[in-house]
């Protein structure tokens, strides 16, 4: 289960990976936190319609990459807080979709993060342990028939020390179309740009490693 503050930082993040376990046969499932109504320059823009056109992005790059669900919160772009309400809706989501790992943002990046960042990968880590495993912690859930679940793993991309690298190479091309996915976002760079610089990223991140193109994680077994 992937959960992202916006619709398009899950291609940034994890896409590659998101391709290699839905091409083995396994399921992944998408909950975007907000709308990502407020991430545009243009004073003319209306933020309902550019909710809309990101929310059709992000359908479509799920459907590249294999993606069977893809769950929208609408929290308020750029509004979201640590509160009640947002650790009861991921925690249902855990629940609902009992997922063996969980991957987000990491939420402890230093002095340049976008707020709804650090709050979705914090609440996600608060969400894994202790809300979604414990009985009492939502008495909403129970009445709704979601039992508590564990996870066993958390993947955090936008890490400053990874300690899991997944090796993209196969699924670079996979990756870049899902990302094409989102015009409204990444049409202002151009498209060769975007190419070049996410190569060169995931170049990066596989340096030390006997493979080309990598996506670098903080790794965290949840074995206590
Ligand atoms: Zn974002």
């Amino acid at each position: 289960m992937v959960v992202a503050p916006h619709p398009d930082d899950a291609e940034f993040g994890i896409a590659g990976t998101v391709a290699k376990i839905t091409s083995s046969g396994k399921e992944v499932v998408y909950v975007i936190v907000t709308g990502g109504e407020k991430g545009t320059d243009d004073p003319a823009a209306n933020p309902d319609d550019i909710k809309a056109i990101r929310r059709a992005e992000q359908l479509a790059a799920a459907s590249v990459l294999g993606v069977s669900e893809v769950q929208f919160l609408d929290f308020a772009d750029g509004g979201l807080e640590d509160s009640y309400h947002c650790r009861l809706a991921i925690t249902r989501e855990i629940r609902r979709f009992r997922p063996r790992v969980v991957a987000s943002t990491d939420p402890y990046r230093r002095y340049m993060w976008h707020r709804d960042h650090r709050i979705t990968g914090q609440v996600v880590a608060d969400a894994v342990y202790p809300f979604a495993r414990n009985w009492p912690a939502f008495p909403e859930l129970i009445k709704e028939n979601l039992a508590p679940h564990t996870v066993s793993r958390m993947l955090f991309w936008g890490c400053e020390e990874p300690n899991h690298f997944e090796d993209i190479t196969p699924v670079f091309d996979t990756k870049l179309k899902a990302l094409r996915c989102h015009r409204s976002q990444i049409g202002m760079h151009g498209d060769n740009n975007l190419e070049a610089w996410l190569h060169q990223r995931a170049a990066d991140m596989a340096r030390g490693q006997d493979y080309e193109l990598a996506e670098a994680f903080r790794c965290i077994d949840v074995n206590w």
